[in-house]
């Protein structure tokens, strides 16, 4: 499933099954390469520009494959037209694989950035064609495997990224892990030390690793949640986390600003990626996801690319301590 592309017989048989609506969508991204997501662009209909509402049902063992998805997650291999914004710099984003992070990563690469990149082994499929992607871009690619739960890891990390990228002057926090449980009694010890480890110990063991590295004008990014607004009933651990990341980005910003360090967090709504099925939603939830937003589907992760950008670039020098919401309409910073 993971060769499988737009023109192989398997995609064509799933895409004979689909929904019209959804076959209509999932051709939108080729409308978003000629128009150039990155740059500016003609005006695009966001209620349709991207795949909406029935999706195939779906599953997939943690953590999840991008390349495994149906449809592909959209993270603007295609779309994405740097302009020198983030030209020499370099940047070490967790969770670079899929999602938000791959599609930080393309875009950092093609505006000029050098990029590293964490995941966890079993995403090596995933890693491999960003790595590909920021190559070909003619950036450097420092792909670096690994689990963040580990506090001995994250130190190493952070050291390996220097290392292979001679620097560092952005650090993006978005490897995340959320699981679906209906009632928070269902939520064992371990499982509940594993959704802290990852979204709230590890961007602080490797906000403090990469702070002896970050001179004036860099940029820490973290990865935040609509849910940290709108707490939905089945995620009670995982909201609080990123409540947690919402008062990362506002109590370090007071700490860094006089070292002349902004740092800001992205409040995504429902994206489509890996962590959604992998035990993110309830199973049965995925056909309808984003559905319930007043765009009627989904955010795909090229449509967070700028955000990041935009937090990283040295012209947003007056943004810090700020939440920079991507919702779909519901509600958020
Ligand atoms: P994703 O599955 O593509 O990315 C999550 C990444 O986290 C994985 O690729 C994996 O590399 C990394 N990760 C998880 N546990 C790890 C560990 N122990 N060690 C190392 N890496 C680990 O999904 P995504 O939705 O792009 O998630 C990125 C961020 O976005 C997360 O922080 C998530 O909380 C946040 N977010 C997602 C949504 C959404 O709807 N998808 C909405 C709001 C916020
Ligand atoms: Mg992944």
């Amino acid at each position: 499933m993971s060769a499988d592309t737009p023109e192989s017989p398997s995609r064509r048989r799933v895409m004979g099954g689909m929904a019209a609506g959804l076959v209509a969508g999932v051709a939108a991204p080729a409308l978003a390469q000629q128009q150039g997501a990155g740059t500016a662009a003609q005006p695009r209909d966001p209620t349709t520009a991207y795949p909406r509402p029935p999706f195939p049902a779906q599953q997939q063992p943690w953590p999840g494959l991008a390349g495994k998805m149906q449809p592909k997650p959209d993270h603007g291999e295609t779309s994405y037209r740097g302009s020198g914004r983030l030209a020499g710099r370099k940047a070490l984003i967790t969770g670079g694989d899929s999602g938000m992070g791959r599609a930080a990563a393309i875009a950092f690469a093609r505006e000029g950035a050098d990029v590293a990149i964490n995941y966890l082994p079993d995403e090596e499929p995933d890693a491999r064609e960003v790595v590909q992607l920021i190559t070909s871009a003619g950036r450097r690619a420092a792909p670096i495997p690994g689990d963040i739960r580990n506090e001995a890891f994250c130190n190493q990390l952070v050291q390996d990224a220097v290392r292979q990228l001679g620097g560092l002057d952005i650090l993006v926090n978005n490897a995340g892990r959320q699981q679906s449980h209906d009632l928070f009694t269902e939520i064992t010890t371990e499982q509940f030390d594993w959704t802290m480890k990852t979204n709230v110990y590890a961007p602080f063991w490797i906000t403090k690793a990469a702070l002896p590295y970050l001179k004036p004008g860099s940029s820490i990014i973290i990865t935040s949640s609509v849910v940290a607004y709108e707490p939905p009933e089945n995620l009670f651990d995982y909201a609080q986390t990123k409540a947690a990341n919402m008062i990362y980005a506002k109590v370090l910003a007071k700490q860094l600003a006089k070292r002349g360090i902004r740092v800001n967090a992205v409040a995504p709504g429902p994206v489509w990626t890996p962590l959604q099925v992998t035990g993110g939603q309830p199973a049965d939830k995925i056909p309808t996801f984003g559905q319930n937003t007043p765009l009627g589907r989904p955010g795909q992760p090229a449509e967070l690319a700028s955000i990041y950008v935009q937090l990283a670039a040295a012209d947003a020098s007056y943004a810090t301590g700020q939440v920079y919401g991507a919702t779909g309409g519901r509600g958020g910073p």
